[in-house]
């Protein structure tokens, strides 16, 4: 088996959640590793929802391979089928390819490879293909640290989340993911008074109200915050232009206005600081009442180091007291450390893989993964996006967009980078 072909097979096997139906990739893993007599266990959460935990070697050092079997849905406008799994000129094609079964076929094929090996690990290789993470994980990592957490205990963990490598002033900068963004969604709620809209001043207009509260978010200007990894990215993204001066967190905003690259300007500020975004509002029923209630849905990320009540104590300043605040749907930052030997081995590993002329950079992302349920259980985790050198830029976009697609060599970079990790670390 090689690393396309494994990913083609997954590709094609339809996983789209909702429903998931990840119970096809379960199925289909289950064969491999029976053909090569590699032991796991299914674990299964609901109906043709179901995780496979593979483990090779034994031994007190542990290590875990995290991907997901599940995709989020094709949508319109593709230029090929979203499920053809085709391999087309070294690229294969289809949803997933990307996110995340591109990263799981890497995964698995270093672990077919490993148990082919005379040598035995001196540790074990924990390989995790779970349901769900692009619903909230609930069949899927969730499950498994619920009802068997010993299962996939670990020193610590290797998944998606990572940006792919960028060129940057003439340099390629690979990434590692050391933490998510929490989120702390929230709900306005503004109360007024009725009367007949013809006679507005007998009234108290809620969506006034809130609209002259939501203005006042719009102006919302958060204070930068520089946690100690994303000031050396940005640290470092300075040197790698000619700047230099020292990043803080006084003149973070004038060096990001100054990047090109808008949008990966924008990723950089996004790790700096909270974003507040009021995307669904509601209130009043007729034209020709005055409303007297009205709600508006903010969607809120917060760094790690903030919580419910910095996000409270935020919102209270723009909004005044007459707004009601509720932090309907709170997930917390998550952070795993990069003054860690794990992290060190990623980097040092990464480094060799790509050639030392590289840069490789710590990041927080501003959007979440499995990451978060394992590091809140203990569990370090560290996010990859690791790409061949001359890979096509281009593709970044077919992330939850069409048209999804990884070129082969960056399959067998995540694969050979994969490999080494645990050969150096249960060695
Ligand atoms: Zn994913």
């Amino acid at each position: 088996m090689t690393p396309e072909r494994i990913l083609s097979d997954l590709i094609r096997l339809n996983t789209v959640n909702p429903p998931g139906n990840e119970i096809r990739v379960v199925s289909y893993l289950k064969e491999l590793f029976d053909a090569a007599r590699i032991p796991y266990e299914i674990m299964e959460s609901a109906k043709d929802r179901a995780n496979i935990i593979a483990r090779l070697g034994s031994g007190s050092k542990k290590l875990l391979f995290l991907s997901h079997s599940d995709v989020v849905p094709a949508g319109e406008g593709w230029d090929f089928d979203p499920f053809c799994g085709d391999i087309c000129n070294g690229v294969v094609y289809g949803r997933g390819a990307l996110d995340c079964k591109g990263l799981m076929a890497a995964q698995v094929y270093t672990l077919l490879q490993l148990a082919r090996e005379v040598v035995p690990l001196n540790g074990t290789l924990i390989l995790a293909a779970t349901a769900d993470e692009e619903k909230g994980g609930h069949f899927g990592i969730k499950y498994l640290l619920e009802n068997c957490p010993e299962k996939i205990q670990a020193d610590f963990a290797v998944n998606e989340g990572g940006e792919e490598p960028v060129f940057w002033n003439g340099r390629m900068i690979y990434f590692i993911q050391v933490g998510e963004k929490g989120t702390a969604w929230s709900k306005l709620q503004a109360a007024g008074k009725s009367c007949h809209g013809s006679v507005p001043a007998l009234g108290d207009n809620a969506v006034l109200k809130m609209a002259r509260a939501l203005n006042n978010l719009a102006g919302y200007e958060p204070e930068s915050r520089l946690i100690p990894e994303v000031e050396c990215l940005l640290q470092e993204l300075l040197r790698l232009k000619g700047l230099d001066g020292a990043v803080k967190k006084e003149n973070v905003d004038i060096l990001l206005n100054g990047f090109d690259d808008k949008s990966f300007a924008e990723t950089l500020r996004a790790m700096t600081r909270m974003t507040v975004s009021p995307n669904v509002i509601g209130g009043g029923s007729k034209t020709n009442i005055v409303p007297d209630f009205c709600s508006a849905s903010i969607d809120i990320r917060i760094l790690p180091g903030q919580d419910q009540k910095y996000v409270i104590g935020e919102l209270r300043r723009y909004l005044g007291e007459d707004i009601l605040i509720e932090i309907d749907n709170y997930v917390a930052p998550t952070f795993s450390t990069s003054q860690s030997d794990y992290y060190r081995l990623i980097e040092s590993i990464t480094r060799e893989m790509a050639g030392e002329e590289i840069s490789c950079l710590p990041h927080i992302s501003p959007g979440a993964t499995d990451s978060r349920f394992l590091r809140s259980a203990g569990i370090p985790s560290y996010g990859i996006g690791h790409m061949a050198r001359e890979f096509d830029q281009d593709v970044r976009t077919t992330i939850h967009g069409k048209n999804e697609r990884i070129d082969v060599p960056s399959l067998y970079f995540k694969a050979d980078f994969l490999m080494a990790l645990a050969r150096k670390y249960l060695s």
